[in-house]
């Protein structure tokens, strides 16, 4: 499962636009459903570095958009 760190989405949405599930929403803060598969794919997206996935929840992800 996907963990937003909600100190630092800031609402942009472009999570929702890339998850291929519809697991996203975002109304101000991203929030994710039981639709997640855990591709991964919205938190290569985030450019916030806000979105985490399983086993990953510690480090805030911080890889350079590409
Ligand atoms: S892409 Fe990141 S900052 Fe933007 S809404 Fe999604 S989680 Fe928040
Ligand atoms: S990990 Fe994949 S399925 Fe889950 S919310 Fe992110 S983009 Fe959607």
């Amino acid at each position: 499962m996907i963990t937003v760190e909600s100190t630092r989405c800031t609402g942009c949405a472009v999570c929702v636009t890339v998850c291929p599930e519809d697991a996203l929403s975002c109304f101000g803060l991203a929030e994710v459903d039981e639709n997640c598969t855990d591709c991964l794919i919205c938190v290569d997206h985030c450019p916030s570095g806000a979105l985490s996935g399983a086993g990953d929840r510690e480090e805030p992800n911080d890889r350079a958009p590409r």
